[in-house]
């Protein structure tokens, strides 16, 4: 799966998911919120939210941090393809056994700044 729009997209949603969970119902905060998420998961595809749903029913985030080689949700250890796969920036999969959405912290790849080379001045 590509596209780093709809991860951070889950992304966001699961952080407020847990917010509305800390909040009282009722409270104008919460209903703020719960617009916000209603925003959030108009955007999302179908496919995906019906992952992220069985995973907020039982209170638990859809989308994980790969954990080196591991899944941080079920701690099974990763196919070596998939994460090849989660390398690339704005990747993420799903989790062979639980089913998780799983990202990398990818750090974009920045070639290094070559630094002009310095003018020695000629000392007469
Ligand atoms: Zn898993």
């Amino acid at each position: 799966m590509y596209s780093a729009e709809v991860l951070s997209q889950l992304r966001s949603l699961n952080h407020m998911n847990q917010e509305i969970r800390s909040l009282p119902r009722e409270n104008p905060e919460s209903i703020l919120l719960q617009k916000q998420i209603e925003a959030l998961r108009a955007r999302l595809p179908n496919s995906i939210l019906g992952y992220h749903d069985r995973f907020a029913a039982r209170g638990q985030p859809s989308a994980v941090k790969v954990n080196g080689e591991s899944c941080s949700a079920c701690h099974l250890k990763l196919p070596r393809g998939l994460c090849g796969e989660l390398a690339a920036p704005g990747r993420f999969g799903v989790c062979p056994n639980c089913g998780v959405f799983l990202w990398a912290d990818v750090q974009p790849i920045v070639a290094p700044v070559e630094k002009p080379a310095r003018k020695r001045k000629a000392k007469l």
